[in-house]
C-alpha cells in the first residue's frame, strides 16, 4: 500500500476526483464528475454505458490525449495530470497503445509498415523495427498478411493490424474505444477474444464496448452514467483466458482510492 494514495504500487491506472468540463458558450457540459478508478496490472476491464456518459472522454484522458479539468491521474506510477503537452506526449508514446473504432491505418502502407510506424517515431533501427512488427503481427494471427494493404484486408483483419500497431511498443496499457463498433458481431467477438488472449499473456487492457457479450471476456465491468461510475463489478469469465485465481477485481476499488 502506498500511503499517498492508499492503493497498491502495482496499479497501472490510479484516478482520483477526475472531472472534465466542456464549456460551450454559456453552458458547461460536465462530461466526467469526480470519478475515482484503479486498474491493477494485468486486469482486463470493459467500460460500458449509454451514449454521452463520458466513456470516450475518460479513455482520452487515460490515453494522455486530453487533460482533466480537475483531479489526479497516475499512469504506471507517474502523475500525468499536470504534465505539459510535451511530457504528456512522451508518456503516451511510452505507456499507451490506443485502438480506435475506425482503425486509423495508413491506406497506402502494408500491414507491416503500419505496425512499424510507432517504432519509426521511437527511433528504433530498421532491422529491429521489421523484426518486432513481424513478431507482433504473428501474435495477432496475421503472419500471412504482412504485405497486404488495408483495402486488401477484412474489417477484422484491419482491426488486428491496428491492435498490433498499438502493441508493438510494448505499452503498459492497451486502450480501445469501441474497437468492435465497425465490425459484425462475430468478427467483434474475435477481437474481444484476442484481447482476452493478450490479457492471459500479461497485458493490461481497458476497452469501451456496447457489446454486452464483452462480459464473457473481460474480468471486470464498469458502467458509466452521467460522467460517474454507476457500477463496477467482477464478471464471470468464459474459458480459461481471464481471471486471476481468487481475485475479485472490482471489489473495494472505490473505497480504496477515496481513503
Ligand atoms: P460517450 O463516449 O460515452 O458517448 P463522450 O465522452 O463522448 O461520451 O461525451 C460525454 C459528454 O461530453 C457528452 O455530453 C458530450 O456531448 C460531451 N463532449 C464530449 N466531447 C466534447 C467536446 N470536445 N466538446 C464539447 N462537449 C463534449
Ligand atoms: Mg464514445
Amino acid at each position: 500500500m502506498s500511503p499517498a494514495t492508499g492503493t497498491t504500487p502495482d496499479a497501472i491506472i490510479r484516478v482520483r476526483g477526475l472531472s472534465r468540463d466542456f464549456v460551450m458558450g454559456s453552458e458547461t457540459v460536465r462530461a466526467l464528475r469526480d470519478l475515482d478508478l484503479v486498474v491493477e496490472r494485468n486486469e482486463y476491464v470493459a467500460i460500458m454505458g449509454p451514449s454521452g456518459s463520458g466513456k470516450s472522454t475518460l479513455m482520452n484522458i487515460l490515453g494522455c490525449l486530453e487533460t482533466p479539468t480537475r483531479g489526479d491521474y497516475w499512469l504506471n506510477g507517474q502523475r500525468v495530470s499536470g504534465m505539459s503537452d510535451a511530457e504528456l506526449a512522451r508518456s503516451r508514446n511510452r505507456e499507451i497503445g490506443f485502438v480506435f473504432q475506425t482503425f486509423n491505418l495508413l491506406a497506402r502502407a502494408t500491414a507491416q509498415r503500419n505496425v512499424e510506424l510507432p517504432l519509426v517515431y521511437a527511433g528504433i533501427p530498421a532491422d529491429e523495427r521489421r523484426r518486432r512488427a513481424r513478431a507482433t503481427l504473428e501474435r495477432v494471427g496475421l503472419a500471412d498478411r504482412m504485405h497486404h494493404r488495408p483495402n486488401e484486408l477484412s474489417g477484422g483483419q484491419r482491426q488486428r493490424v491496428a491492435i498490433a500497431r498499438a502493441l508493438v511498443t510494448q505499452p503498459a496499457l492497451l486502450l480501445a474505444d469501441e474497437p468492435t463498433g465497425n465490425l459484425d458481431t462475430r468478427t467483434g467477438e474475435e477481437v474481444l477474444a484476442l484481447f482476452a488472449e493478450l490479457q492471459a499473456e500479461g497485458q493490461t487492457i481497458v476497452v469501451v464496448t456496447h457489446e454486452s457479450s464483452v462480459a464473457a471476456h473481460a474480468q471486470r465491468r464498469i458502467v458509466l452514467r452521467d460522467g460517474a461510475v454507476e457500477s463496477d463489478e467482477a464478471t464471470v469469465t468464459r474459458g480459461g483466458a481471464g481471471g486471476h485465481a481468487g481475485a475479485r477485481p472490482g471489489e473495494g476499488r472505490h473505497e480504496e482510492v477515496r481513503a
